[in-house]
């Protein structure tokens, strides 16, 4: 089939390339002319593993290219994706005006019936108001066809987002019939038809399809991420009552996964979730509940003690660390395999230390260059764990990086000038770094 990918970042470039590699027909469309030319030389402009491989596959095969002309492409495609951004507004609500701006072109430049194809994360609601404005602009333009508005939410994860999409656990089609009753079952179940036909690469593997109403499929998107949220909320609250009574969150995550009702993913303690979706998205199910009138008591209770956990360590930090000290931070990005900083717990940690007069020395292998605009100037950022770490106070380790985990902590203590050593996601054994001379500090663990 032969589709486009409107807003080709952390979401649109790997499902267009992912989709080239199904062997669909795929055009990118980009608003950034800039990104457009690297990605037509089969760079991407994004970190994510295994994605330079599969972008590189499809320019080479003829089913892969870009363009940021939009218009173009239209007359090429059944069926168009929209990607792009839906950031949160000051009300944390999203957004939205990329995914009309997106859905209006379409509308203005398409000579014929195709399928809209929303996979941003957008409300509950804004698939009907795309198809509403499009129809509009279709009115005004005297064309009698219709374009149908499928939702179809996106799960990958960044740092395994290629094989989210190649192998997703499942596939979540929403589509309605039209709300004024013309025409209506026909074309729903055209849209039905293509959106099968162009995941049946993944759907004759085993993969589950699921249809359901335009409205449960943009719930289901929010509803995911404050669950996952929720559950990294719920184990972080404990961390204090470890603290406080000798007990060892790690201990309790795992005697609560084994039970296969729990589940032992998103049970680990730490810092606290960040990134570009879980903090929005949680705040946006937030906006949502108020705007029907529905309280989402559990939703702004995660909200809360994910703050709260952040809080919490940088109070630490600030409390333990001895006035005017270098500083070294280990890893910059929201976690590790991405280069993405949106909501990383790093910007906030290294402002505080900052503020508290100190020098911050910071190593991240892949987000320095995103990061570097979006912390203090005094930050220095430099290109190993080791040279961070010199004559530093004080280590802080915010990114479980490989390259973290296997650390040599005699050599680290002989590059530092102190032996405090903040481990924001749990990732070594106390005993193990207390034996080599640190003050240990982690998250529930004594
Ligand atoms: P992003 O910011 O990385 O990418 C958006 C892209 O859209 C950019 O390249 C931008 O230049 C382009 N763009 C903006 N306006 C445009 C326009 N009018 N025409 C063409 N291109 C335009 O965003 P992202 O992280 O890929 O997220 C996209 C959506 O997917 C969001 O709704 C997000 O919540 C959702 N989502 C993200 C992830 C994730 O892990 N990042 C996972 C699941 C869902």
């Amino acid at each position: 089939m032969n589709i486009a990918v409107v807003g080709t970042g952390y979401v649109g470039l790997v499902t267009a390339a992912c989709m080239a590699e199904l062997g669909h027909t795929v055009f990118g469309v980009d608003i950034d002319a800039a990104k457009v030319e690297m990605m037509k030389q089969g760079k991407s402009p994004i970190f994510e593993p295994g994605l330079e491989e599969v972008m590189q596959r499809g320019l080479k095969a003829g089913r892969l290219s870009f363009t940021t002309d939009l218009a173009s492409v239209l007359p090429q495609v059944n069926i168009v994706f929209s990607a792009v951004a839906t950031p949160p507004n000051a009300d944390h609500t999203a957004d939205l005006r990329a995914v009309y701006a997106v859905s209006e072109s379409v509308a203005r430049h398409a000579e014929a019936s195709l399928v809209f194809v929303n996979k941003s994360t957008v409300p509950v609601g804004t698939g009907e108001e795309c198809e509403k404005r499009m129809a509009a602009i279709l009115a005004e333009r005297g064309k009698s066809f219709f374009i149908p508005v499928v939702s179809n939410p996106e799960f990958l994860r960044e740092g395994m987002a290629v094989g989210d999409t190649l192998m997703p656990d499942r596939i979540v089609v929403g589509l309605n019939e039209r709300a004024d009753g013309s025409g209506q079952r026909a074309e729903g179940l055209q849209a039905q038809e293509l959106m099968e036909e162009l995941y049946r690469p993944l759907t004759r593997t085993g993969k589950p399809l699921l249809i359901m109403a335009r409205e449960s499929a943009e719930i289901v998107k929010y509803a995911s991420n404050a669950f996952l949220a929720a559950k990294i909320s719920f184990i972080n609250m404990l961390t204090p009552l470890c603290e406080k009574t000798g007990g060892s969150i790690r201990d309790v995550a795992r005697g609560m996964g084994l039970d296969d009702r729990i589940g032992p993913r998103f049970l680990h303690a730490g810092i606290g979730y960040g990134g570009s979706c879980f903090p929005k998205d949680v705040k946006a199910l937030l906006a949502i509940g108020k705007q029907y009138g529905v309280p989402m008591d559990i939703v702004s209770a995660t909200d809360a003690i994910n703050v709260w956990q952040r809080e919490r360590f940088i109070e630490q930090l600030v409390r333990l660390i001895p006035e005017r000290s270098r500083v070294a931070v280990w890893g910059l990005a929201f976690k590790p395999k991405t280069d993405d900083m949106r909501e990383a717990p790093s910007i906030d940690v290294i402002r505080a230390l900052v503020a508290a007069g100190h020098t911050v020395t910071a190593f991240d292998p892949v987000a320095a260059a995103k990061a570097k605009p979006l912390l203090p100037p005094e930050t220095t950022l430099v290109d190993s764990p080791m040279v961070a770490a010199e004559q530093a106070q004080a280590v802080v380790l915010l990114t479980e990086w490989d390259e973290f985990r296997g650390v040599d902590f005699s050599k680290l203590k002989s590059v530092m000038a102190g032996t405090l050593l903040f481990d924001a996601r749990n990732v070594y054994e106390p005993d193990e770094v207390r034996a080599a001379g640190f003050t240990y500090v982690g998250l529930g663990v004594k």
